[in-house]
């Protein structure tokens, strides 16, 4: 009896309940129409709930505008915000969850490779099982080249040492959350933004649903082996200053080593009087600690680079097209606040 009564308030419960998808897209006009397909054959076996689509156009240079606009005509869901230019997957989303109407946010790929048929059971987890999001992981990588797998596993088992938040092996950036989850993304208003970082930050309680690896429906990865590379380094700064840590302890290391040679040749000179010799040896122990201060050098210089960037406090993105009535609200509602604050 208990489990019926439940089971209608969950029903009551749902009908006002609005799911938005956030979709980045750069140079996805092959593989928009496929996605729309698969997402609009979820929301039709999700009866109880109302859906938004929003497509965030991060300047691709093909036709994703077009496709994106004409699938916009079809479906009066579709909502979709278009940059000014390229402004990587991370202001994408950034975008999208500030622009997100839903009381339930999800955050997934464009290719298909955060299918779409999951939404249902991560909907059912965070409605029925208390979580506040819902994460996914993939437990293989096929598909993917050998290095790119075996780089990004190591990084993941570095960086879960070395940084106070969680970071799980194979996360994907593909996840529900509710209202409460999204509100305290947005408070973390970093202009260098690693998502998985931030998710696992703000903490609550996440459930994570384990699937195979898919494989792109169509198209290209945007992701160069360097540009991974690049993301990865702006992960360990943005999370960790564990790299800091490591470069005093080594300086401190080879003082304490110096200390130790300063005596021996002392006392050597002092006891057996030798002649000045081994400049081969000189030569390469100077060549050595002057390897290693640059490097330390340039691990300050990257944290001092994102300072910088931090600083200028510029916006994350910039809209040139959208279908939501108020690109500029944000703004204006600034500039009254500013000048009443002013007054
Ligand atoms: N993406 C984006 N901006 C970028 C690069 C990628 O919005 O600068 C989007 C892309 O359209 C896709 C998602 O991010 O929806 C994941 O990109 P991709 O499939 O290339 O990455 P992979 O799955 O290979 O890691
Ligand atoms: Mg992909």
């Amino acid at each position: 009896m208990n489990v019926s009564q439940k089971g209608t308030d969950i029903n009551m419960k749902r009908k006002t309940d609005k799911i938005t998808a956030i979709v980045p897209c750069y140079n996805e006009q092959e593989v928009l129409e496929y996605f729309y397909e698969e997402f609009h054959a979820v929301m039709e076996k999700m009866t109880d709930t109302e859906f938004e689509l929003l497509f965030i156009n991060d300047g691709s240079s093909d036709r994703t505008q077009e496709k994106i606009e004409e699938l916009a005509n079809r479906d009066s869901c579709i909502r979709y915000i278009s940059f000014s230019r390229n402004f990587g997957k991370e202001a994408a989303i950034y975008a999208g969850l500030e622009h997100a109407t839903g009381d339930y946010v999800a955050v997934m790929d464009a290719d298909l490779q955060d299918p779409p048929s999951l939404l249902p059971e991560m909907y059912d987890a965070i409605i029925n099982e208390g979580y506040d999001s819902v994460a996914t992981r993939r437990v293989t990588r096929k598909g993917e080249p050998r290095i790119r797998s075996f780089f990004a596993r190591r990084f993941y088992a570095i960086m879960d040492k070395i940084s106070q938040t969680d970071m799980v092996d194979g996360a994907r950036d593909y996840r529900l959350m509710n209202r409460k989850f999204v509100d305290a993304l947005l408070r973390l208003k970093e202009y260098n933004r690693f998502s998985k970082g931030l998710y696992g930050w703000v903490g609550f309680r996440t459930k994570w649903l384990e699937y195979e690896n898919v494989e792109r429906a169509a198209g290209e990865t945007k992701w160069s082996f360097w540009g991974l590379f690049r993301y990865s380094i702006e992960g360990i700064v943005a999370f960790s200053t564990a790299p800091l840590v490591l470069a005093s302890l080594v300086g401190l290391i080879f003082c304490l080593i110096a200390f130790v040679f300063l005596v021996f040749i002392i006392v050597r000179r002092l006891v057996f009087g030798d002649p000045v010799d081994g400049w081969a040896s000189i030569v390469s122990i100077i060549l050595f600690l002057g390897g290693l201060q640059l490097l330390c050098i340039g691990i300050l210089g990257q944290y001092l680079a994102k300072m910088y960037l931090e600083a200028k406090n510029r916006p994350v993105y910039l809209v040139g097209k959208t279908n939501i009535d108020q690109p500029e609200q944000t703004e204006n509602k600034e500039q009254t606040e500013t000048a009443k604050n002013r007054s």
